[in-house]
This record gives structure tokens, C-alpha cells and sequence, in this order.
């Protein structure tokens, strides 16, 4: 198997790069936000956003036939990995999950409606599967839609719903056959953020951005806005996960850290002595950057077997996130004793050592083992569909 793009792929790799620095605005590029970077969550990042749906580079990969240009996935992977080191919003919520899920399984009037105006960037998305009593056991939603003429009332509540504060739709999955075996009563729909009956509790995280609660009370959706079968939902919900655990996951904002903490120890002194010449430290980085590499082989093997099957692959998704997300934090914690006292000057702080970024980085890569399905549930997943071992719940 090769790594390394090809000459085509690498000219895509510098053309996009230059825009990026051509395109620089620290308005919309903030890396001190971490994962949740990613989000056009203000006037400037949506923005954004429509000037790269003018440079056509949103679809990439879609068929033809719904305004994408067929080519290989890797140009997005390309495409995302530039924007997450420039700390920019990303492709991956509206592209990467939801039309990609859409394509393969939403009605007609669904792709018609929602595929342009994915690809014009002019919708933001919700994703609600997280309900309180139902995180890693996603399987035991209890939101509840009950059929009434012409669609479905909802009645229930969300928890962990990142953007439903300024998205404008809610993909979402509900209970609507409550007497089926929990994976079959599920079915999966999309609803407008401003529908009766809908309401919205932020709450702060640990670091610097907010996710939310959602409580519906007879919230109606319309029967067209059920995607794919009624009580298929599980099973879109769980190829959705395959995807968010690689594309919203990114691995160049780890790289750019230990970019970052590399360049501070050729110059920097602990006690009169370089911290370039002490063997610890040294030690430290070469491993970083080491499983730096091992990462990039993990998604490289989730892209060579998308490509080859067809639709995303579980195991190698999960391989992927799992070691992404631990690295993105050790990242973090090397970085800090390395700095010793110093690093744990609070991000923004002037003065702050690099910032102040590996104190914020640290907070904030607590929720990547975390969102997107705990490492737990990776580690089961990989013991089921990689080792065969049987289902321990
Ligand atoms: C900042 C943030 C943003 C999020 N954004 C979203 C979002 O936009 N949309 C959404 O739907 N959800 C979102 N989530 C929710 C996230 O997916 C869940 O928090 C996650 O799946 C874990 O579920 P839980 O919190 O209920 O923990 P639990 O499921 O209660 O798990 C608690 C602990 O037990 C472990 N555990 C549970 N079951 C098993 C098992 N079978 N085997 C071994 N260990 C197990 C878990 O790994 C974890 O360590 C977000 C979460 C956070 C923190």
C-alpha cells in the first residue's frame, strides 16, 4: 500500500494551502478552540464556508449526478486536514456525514432538497443521537415519535446536542416502534431548528465552546422528513458514526502541536540548560512523533478501505479514532511537562508560553475520547468486528 499522495493529490495538497494563506482571517481561524474549530458557528465562518463551496470544493467526492465530481476521497481527507491546521471550519458535518448518509439512503425529495444546499454551504446541522440515558448505549433512545395525520409527534429530550445553537436543521434519530427489539424501533428524520415546540439549553464545556439540551414538547415533523425506512434508523445512525469518527476527528491539528512544542525545545532552557540536549525530552518527542506516523497509517487504511468497500468502514474507523483521539491528549500532556510551570499559564494569557496553547489544548481534547463514541466503545468495537470476540453487552 502506498502513503505517500499522488503528484496530482500534491498539487491539490499546495494549491489548497496557498488559499489558505492567501484566505488567512483569524476572525474565522481560531486554533485555540481545537476540535471544535471545525464549526461555522458565526456570520464570518459561514462565510467561509460559501467561499469554499465557490472554489468547488464541497462534494468532491459526491456523484455527479448531485452536483459532486466523482473524484477519490482522498482529495477531501486533503481538503479537511489543510482547514483543521488552520484551526477553519470543516467540510465534515454537512459533506462528509449527513449528505453522504442522504446519498445512500434518503428519499428523492430529500437529496433534492438538502444536497445543494449542502454543497452551497448555505445549511448548518445538528447531529442528536445522545439522549441521558442513552451515550455509548446509543441503541436505547427514548425520544418518542408517535404517528399522528401526515407525520410525527415528538416528545422526549436530547443532551450532548453540539451546534443546535445556531444550526438551522436537526438530524436526529427517535423511538417509533417502541414493541420492536431496541436496534429495530429507531427510525431517523430531519427537523427545522426553529419548530414549535423545540427548545434549546446551552451548557459550557471544559473548553472554551458550548454543547446543548433539546427539549421537545408535540414537536411535528412531516412524514417526507423521515429519512430512508421507518426502523432502519440504527443502522443509518451507526454508518454515520463510521464516518464521524474519521472525518471529524482530525489528526493535523496533532501534528501542528508537536510542530509547535518541537520548535519551542530547540530554543528554550530549563535551569540554565537547553531542554534540546536533555534526553527525556528528546525521548518524548521521538515518540510523538513516531505514533504522529502510526495515525496517519490508521487513516490511510480507513481511506483504502472506504474506497475498496464501498461504504465506511466500522473497524478501521474506529481503530482510527481510538489512537487519534489518545494521541491527540498525550500530545498535550508531553507538551506540558515538558514546559513545566510555565505551560500552564492560561491560553490568551500574554506572555503565555506558545499562547498558552497546550494549557487550552489540554482542556479542550478531554471530549475526543469522548464525542463521537467514548474510546471504550471503540476498543468493544474492535474486539467484535476486527477479533471476532463476542458482544460483551
Ligand atoms: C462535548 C461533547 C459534545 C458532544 N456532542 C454530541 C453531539 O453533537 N451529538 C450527540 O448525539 N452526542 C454528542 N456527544 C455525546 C457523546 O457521544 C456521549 O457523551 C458518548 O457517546 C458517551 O456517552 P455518555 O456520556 O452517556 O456516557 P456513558 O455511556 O454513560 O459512559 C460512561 C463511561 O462508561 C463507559 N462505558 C459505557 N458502556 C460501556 C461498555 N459497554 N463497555 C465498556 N465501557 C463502557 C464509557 O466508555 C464511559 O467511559 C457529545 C459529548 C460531549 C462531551
Amino acid at each position: 500500500m502506498d502513503f505517500e499522495f499522488s503528484p496530482e493529490e500534491n498539487a491539490f495538497r499546495e494549491k489548497v494551502e496557498q488559499w489558505l494563506v492567501e484566505n488567512h482571517d483569524p476572525v474565522v481561524m481560531d486554533p485555540t478552540r481545537e476540535n471544535f474549530s471545525q464549526l461555522a458557528d458565526t456570520p464570518e465562518r459561514r462565510a467561509f464556508m460559501r467561499k469554499l463551496a465557490a472554489q468547488g470544493w464541497l462534494g468532491m467526492s459526491w456523484p455527479k449526478e448531485y452536483g459532486g465530481q466523482e473524484i477519490e476521497g482522498v482529495y477531501e481527507f486533503i481538503l479537511t486536514e489543510a482547514l483543521a491546521r488552520h484551526a477553519a471550519p470543516q467540510i465534515g458535518k454537512g459533506v462528509g456525514i449527513i449528505g453522504k448518509t442522504l446519498i445512500r439512503h434518503g428519499s428523492e425529495k430529500l437529496k433534492r432538497e438538502f444536497l445543494p444546499k449542502i454543497l452551497s454551504a448555505e445549511i448548518e446541522f445538528a447531529v442528536g443521537y445522545s439522549e441521558p440515558q442513552a451515550g455509548s448505549d446509543a441503541a436505547n433512545m427514548q425520544l418518542k415519535a408517535e404517528k399522528v395525520d401526515g407525520g410525527w409527534k415528538l416528545n422526549g429530550q436530547k443532551i450532548w446536542t453540539t451546534s443546535a445553537h445556531f444550526a438551522d436543521w436537526y438530524w436526529f434519530g427517535a423511538r417509533t416502534d417502541p414493541d420492536k427489539p431496541k436496534h429495530d424501533g429507531i427510525s431517523l428524520f430531519l427537523l427545522p431548528m426553529d419548530a414549535p415546540g423545540l427548545e434549546i439549553q446551552s451548557m459550557p464545556t471544559i473548553g472554551k465552546d458550548i454543547t446543548n439540551q433539546v427539549f421537545f414538547e408535540d414537536v411535528f415533523v412531516a412524514d417526507d422528513y423521515l429519512v430512508g425506512e421507518r426502523g432502519r434508523g440504527f443502522r443509518y445512525i451507526s454508518e454515520a458514526l463510521d464516518l464521524e469518527r474519521f472525518t471529524m476527528f482530525t489528526l493535523s491539528p496533532t501534528q501542528e502541536r508537536t510542530r509547535l512544542i518541537c520548535e519551542y525545545v530547540k530554543t528554550a532552557e530549563r535551569d540554565g540548560k537547553p531542554l534540546r540536549e536533555d534526553p527525556i525530552v528528546r525521548q518524548k518527542i521521538a515518540h510523538l512523533i513516531t505514533d504522529t506516523a502510526v495515525a496517519r497509517g490508521l487513516s490511510m487504511r480507513f481511506l483504502s478501505a472506504a474506497t475498496t468497500a464501498g461504504k465506511p468502514p466500522t473497524n478501521e474507523s474506529s481503530q482510527y479514532k481510538l489512537f487519534t483521539t489518545h494521541l491527540s491528549q498525550r500530545t498535550c500532556d508531553v507538551a506540558l511537562d515538558i514546559m513545566g510551570p510555565a505551560g500552564q499559564i492560561r491560553v490568551d494569557t500574554e506572555d503565555a508560553p506558545l499562547a498558552g496553547r497546550f494549557e487550552g489544548a489540554y482542556r479542550a481534547t478531554v471530549v475526543e475520547t469522548i464525542g463521537g463514541g467514548a474510546s471504550e466503545i471503540q476498543k468493544n468495537i474492535i474486539a467484535r468486528r476486527k477479533l471476532g470476540l463476542p458482544k460483551n453487552f
